[in-house]
Formats: C-alpha cells, sequence, structure tokens
C-alpha cells in the first residue's frame, strides 16, 4: 500500500516509517516520555521478551519463524496460515511505540513482534483490546491506502512527532468521554470516529468537531476489529496496543 510521499504534511509519519527501518539495527535508550514507556533495551532485549507461547495462547505459529536465528535476526514468527493467505497479513508490534524516531516499550516482558492472519489477529486482537481501560480516540483509516495503525498515549504525541495542531484537536477529545457506550449505555472509554467523520488527519477541524461514536472498552474494541476483518485485502506493517491513560490510534 502506498505511503504519503517525502514531501507530504505529516512529518511524524516520515518519522515512524524511518523508525521501522532504523530498529532492524539500532535499538537504542531513551530517556522516557510518558509514564509507563520503557526505553528500548541494549541488542540482547529480543531474547528477553515474552516466550511466544505465554504471549500469544492458542494462536499456531510456524515453529521455524519462532527460533533462535529468526530471532537474531528480527525476523517476525508467523502463524502458520500465512502461506496460504497471503493476502491478509498484519505484522503486531503490541508493546512498541516509535519516540523521536527511536523504539521504546510499553510493557515488561515485551511480547514479540508476529506476523498473522485475519482469523489469528482479530481473535487475540478483540479480547485485548476490550480489557484495556485506556481512553481510546480511534480514528478509522482509508483502507485503500493504510499500512500502519498505530496507538499514541497524549503524554507521547510531540515525541512522536504529531503535528501540534492536531494533537491540540486529539487532547480537546479527552474530556468527551462523558456519553455512555452508543449500544449498551455502560461508560464510554473509546471514542471511535469513522472516515465519514474525519477522512484524513490533516483535517484537525474535523477531529476537533467530530461527534465520533463513544463506545464502552468491549464495544470500542469490536468496532476496531470489525472494521479491520471487513478490509479484503491487509498489508499491515505495524499495529500496536494501547497503553498509559489515554491516547490515540492514528494511521498512514
Ligand atoms: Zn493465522
Ligand atoms: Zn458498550
Amino acid at each position: 500500500m502506498a505511503c504519503r510521499s517525502r514531501g507530504g504534511f505529516f512529518p511524524f509519519l516520515l518519522i515512524i516509517a524511518d523508525a521501522l527501518r532504523l530498529r532492524q539495527t539500532a535499538p537504542s535508550y531513551l530517556p522516557a516520555a510518558s509514564a509507563t514507556i520503557i526505553p528500548a533495551g541494549p541488542l540482547r532485549a529480543p531474547l528477553m521478551s515474552q516466550d511466544f507461547h505465554q504471549a500469544y495462547p492458542g494462536i499456531p505459529l510456524n515453529p521455524r519463524t519462532c527460533g533462535i536465528w529468526a530471532r537474531l535476526t528480527r525476523r517476525p514468527a508467523e502463524c502458520v496460515h500465512l502461506p496460504s493467505e497471503p493476502h491478509w497479513a498484519a505484522t503486531l508490534v503490541p508493546d512498541t511505540v516509535y519516540l523521536r524516531g527511536k523504539p521504546a516499550h510499553s510493557r515488561r516482558p515485551v511480547r514479540p513482534e508476529v506476523s498473522l492472519c485475519r482469523s489469528c489477529l482479530l481473535g487475540w486482537l478483540r479480547s485485548e483490546l476490550a480489557s484495556h481501560s485506556a481512553q481510546v480516540i480511534a480514528l478509522q483509516p482509508d483502507p485503500e491506502s493504510f499500512s500502519q495503525y498505530f496507538f499514541l498515549a497524549q503524554p507521547d504525541f510531540d515525541a512522536a512527532g504529531v503535528m501540534p495542531a492536531v494533537a491540540e484537536a486529539l487532547e480537546s477529545r479527552f474530556d468527551d468521554f462523558s456519553r455512555p457506550c452508543e449500544l449498551c449505555h455502560s461508560p464510554s472509554t473509546w471514542l471511535c470516529i469513522g472516515r465519514d467523520e474525519v477522512s484524513s488527519l490533516d483535517d484537525w477541524g474535523s477531529i476537533r468537531s467530530a461527534p465520533g461514536h463513544p463506545r464502552c472498552a468491549a464495544h470500542g474494541a469490536a468496532w476496531f476489529c470489525d472494521f479491520l476483518e471487513r478490509i479484503p485485502e491487509v498489508n499491515l506493517l505495524y499495529l500496536n496496543l494501547p497503553y498509559d491513560g489515554a491516547g490515540a490510534y492514528l494511521w498512514f
């Protein structure tokens, strides 16, 4: 899927794109930007990450992609279905965010990077997202052009390179969780904003004013996963999980 050109409007997107390339070779020690972010560790950090089967119980991973050589070469493990279902694949990096172009971890032990088919990803993701208490503003990507879908906690907006006008628009919505879930009337922790309301991250005026759909965590997770499930072909290069108290799912 296409990324914006280097002359595009979102420098933070380019920073993350560069970071995805950088993390192949340049783990780093960074000052933590938000309360729970832990700087990425030294080169041996991937060996210290959580066991695949503890991190992803029930997901059948190809044993050849889980070995020591795959980890040393930093190739993600793959579920056994990917070779026969190459039209839909997502790289899950649950506990990693990219701040000032460098990886940082939001959790220990860090769950390892995996590439999953639609069924394996969404089966795992629905319950994980539903169990988070973070306040999430979720902007729905363009299904034709997104290749990364990532959560940033509010304290990390600046370090991740989010443009100030976009950050301010998002921050203005964190006071907007007084409406109950529109489906079950429980307290809402998600504000889901569809493509019909905000079609581009350039449009911070609409980010600030779009009504959105208040959802509880379970129904927010369903909104998020149902959207991914409906897309016939996906090559998602980076997906992480919420962390910290409040933040946003952004995309490019
Ligand atoms: Zn699978
Ligand atoms: Zn609900």
